[in-house]
């Protein structure tokens, strides 16, 4: 149990910097390319011109490479839109994780026959029941021998 929360947590936090940085970085090259355009003189409104604008200026990157802005805007958006899907989605498997793991599978043995059989339970029912200090449960009827026995808890 204590394991399988610092995995949600681990995985919930590397994802998270992964998506801000991708968003990060996408969004850079973009800010840096409209303000080359704008100190240019070319008018954001002007969409055709902005578009002129960004075929026609190359962007280096060192090492003599360069490309033209167009392209910056591309990647940029496309490195934006996968660090937002990483944030939004991230976010949604962390619920489904950690509603799955308050559902835990518990072997319980009945005492008289010693057949051991599995049930789910919930962290808050075993919780409410005393476990890991009490490690029977309420009385019930086994399936095998048919006699009323409190179930011992034998693993998680
Ligand atoms: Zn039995």
């Amino acid at each position: 149990m204590a394991r399988s929360m610092r995995r949600i947590i681990v995985s919930r936090n590397s994802s998270r910097i992964f998506g801000w940085v991708l968003t990060l970085l996408g969004l850079a090259p973009i800010i840096v390319a409209l303000l080359a355009a704008w100190t240019s003189g070319v008018s954001f409104l002007d969409l055709s011109a902005l578009y002129d604008f960004l075929w026609a200026n190359p962007f280096s990157i060192g090492f003599g490479i360069e490309f033209e802005l167009i392209y910056v805007i591309v990647a940029g958006t496309v490195a934006t839109i996968i660090g937002i899907f990483l944030l939004a989605r991230k976010r949604e498997e962390i619920e489904e994780l950690t509603v799955v793991s308050d559902d835990l599978k518990v072997t319980l043995e009945c005492t008289v026959c010693k057949y051991q059989w599995k049930e789910h339970f919930s962290k808050t029912q075993l919780n409410s029941m005393g476990f890991p200090q009490n490690r029977t449960i309420s009385r019930r009827k086994c399936d095998i021998c048919g006699r009323f026995t409190r179930p011992k808890i034998t693993s998680i």
